[in-house]
Formats: C-alpha cells, structure tokens, sequence
C-alpha cells in the first residue's frame, strides 16, 4: 500500500511539473500571439425571437495555436487574466469589435449592437474607458452600436471601483450587459444600484428548462424583475426549438444560441445575417 502511494504520489508530481511547464509554454505563446494580433473574433447572431428578425451579436475570442490548434477561450482566458495580459488581448478585442462593426455596417447588416466580452480585471483600470471612446471614434460608430458583457462574478471589494468604470463607459452610450446572470449571488439590491442596461440569463438554466419547474421560475422572475427595472433580457443557450417555443410563450424577446446559430467568422456571420430570417 506504501508503494502503490508512494507511486501514485511520483506520478502526480511529474504531470503537476509537466502540467506547469506547459502552462509557462503556453503563456510564452499567448503573449506572442497578443503581440502579433493572432487573435480573432468570432460573431454569434442574437435572434429576436417574437419577429425572427436579427437584434444584435456577440463577439467571441478565438485563438488558433501553430500547434494545439482551437485553444478554448474559458482556457486562455484565465491564463491571460492571471498573467496580465488580459490588458493588452481586452484591448485589442475591443478595437477588432469596433472594426468589425464598422465592416458590417459597410456590407450594409442590419445595424444592431456588436457585444464584448471584458473581464471584471479590465474594469480596474479606468483607462478601458478611453479604448471604447477612442474606437467608437476611429470607426466612425453610434455608441448605441458597442455593448459591454461582463459576468455578475464581482468581489464586493472591488464593487465600487468596477461601478465607477462602468458608469463611465455608460456616459459615452456603451450599453452594459450582465453575463450568466443567475450564477452568481446578485441581488435585487444589487441590480438597483448598478450601472447595468440588459441582463443575459445563463445558460444553464435554459439547458434544463423542460426538465426542471425550478428553473422555469428562475427564469420567469428574472424576466419579471428584470421588466420592472426596464432592463432588456436575453436568453442564452437556446439549442432546441421546444427551448426556443418556451421562452416564445413567456413573451421573452431576445435569444442566442446554436438553434440559431454557432459563433461564425465575419465572412459566414454576413453570410448567415443575409438570409435574413432565422425562426
Ligand atoms: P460566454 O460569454 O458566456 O459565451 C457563451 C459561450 O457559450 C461561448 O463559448 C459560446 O460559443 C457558447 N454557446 C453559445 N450558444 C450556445 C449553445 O446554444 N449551447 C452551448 N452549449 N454553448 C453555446 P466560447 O466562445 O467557448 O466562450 C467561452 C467563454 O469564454 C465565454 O462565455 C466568456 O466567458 C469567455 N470569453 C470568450 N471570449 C471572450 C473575450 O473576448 N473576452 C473575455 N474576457 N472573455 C471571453
Ligand atoms: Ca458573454
Ligand atoms: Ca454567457
Ligand atoms: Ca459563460
């Protein structure tokens, strides 16, 4: 039995070493592909589900390593948020989304909101208020044009710092969305005194909605609340029509999710938006 731990022991060593080296890798090869702008967009269409009419699209880091292939960003996302590169990668994100749109704008799309995602560590630094003003401007883009997505997952010591930026970036007309809402421990209270414009209500609670009335009524107070506050709503995670006919039947208007369709590059997103029609 000493051995077999002992062994076990050994082995866990050596994959935690190995799984570290390849950590510091790939960290040397994400601040490279930072550097030399590897990084890409993608765009996921978000659906009014009452008209079927295009209402706005999320943009989605993606990095295609030399050798790995697809990274997932839930993977080099942390990575970049605990080695700060999280700056310069948000930064160039948010330039690649205002450049985006304005290409869209030019293939003559129906002009709905482009959304970015930003981690709550580019919120600290008040100088992200100036990459949304100074892009909005190099593209010649209505501010009603650029959303800002950020999940609910902020430390209460952070909170005001994070509320001040967000309320900055809301003066200049950059709408503030609240991603997976419903994860984490936000209030009523919360909401009310937050700057937030629209609330994305987490997957997860739409994967099981048939299967689950909790989560149904979940959903449906979110829905409520969020009416009462006029804030605007959308469901993520939409995948099934039976999902896409429920969340119809609650008069909620905005969905996204592959029912609809994947995150596509810019070229099959303006190919997908020219149908025209997604229900
Ligand atoms: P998120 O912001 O909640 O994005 C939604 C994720 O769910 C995306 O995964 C999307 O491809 C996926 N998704 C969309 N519809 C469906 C569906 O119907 N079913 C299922 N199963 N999945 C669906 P993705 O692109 O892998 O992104 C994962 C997470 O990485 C994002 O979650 C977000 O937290 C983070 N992320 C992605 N891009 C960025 C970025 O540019 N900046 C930051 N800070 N985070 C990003
Ligand atoms: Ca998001
Ligand atoms: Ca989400
Ligand atoms: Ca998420």
């Amino acid at each position: 039995a000493k051995k077999n731990g002992r062994n076990k022991y050994v082995f866990f060593h050596q994959t935690l070493y190995e799984s570290r080296l390849k950590r510091i890798e790939l960290e040397g090869d994400l601040r490279r592909a930072v550097a030399n702008s590897e990084l890409q967009l993608h765009y996921q269409p978000q659906v009014n589900v009452q008209t079927g009419e295009l209402s706005g699209a999320e943009a989605l880091a993606r990095w295609h390593h030399p050798k790995l292939g697809e990274v997932s960003p839930q993977d080099f996302i942390p990575l970049a948020e605990d080695t700060g590169l999280i700056i310069p990668l948000g930064n160039g994100l948010i330039y690649e989304a205002c450049r985006s749109q304005r290409q869209f704008l030019d293939w003559n799309l129906p002009p709905v909101p482009l959304s970015v995602n930003v981690s709550v560590i580019q919120l600290m630094d008040e100088r992200i208020v100036d990459e949304f003003r100074t892009n909005l401007a190099r593209f010649h883009l209505d501010p009603s044009l650029i959303w800002l997505e950020v999940t609910e997952s902020i430390s209460a010591a952070h909170f005001d710092t994070i509320k001040n930026c967000l309320e900055k970036i809301r003066q200049i007309g950059v709408k503030v969305s609240i991603d997976d809402f419903g994860t984490g421990h936000s209030s009523l209270s919360y909401l009310k005194s937050f700057p937030v414009d629209v609330l994305k209500i987490d997957r997860s609670f739409i994967d099981t909605i048939h299967e689950s009335e909790e989560n149904q009524a979940i959903v449906r107070s979110i829905f409520e609340m969020a009416k009462g506050l006029k804030l605007t709503v959308i469901a993520e995670g939409i995948e099934t029509s039976a999902q896409l006919a429920w969340i119809r039947h609650e008069q909620m208007i905005y969905g996204q999710g592959y029912y609809f369709s994947r995150p596509l590059s810019a070229e099959n997103y303006r190919d997908y938006v020219h149908h025209n029609h997604f229900l």
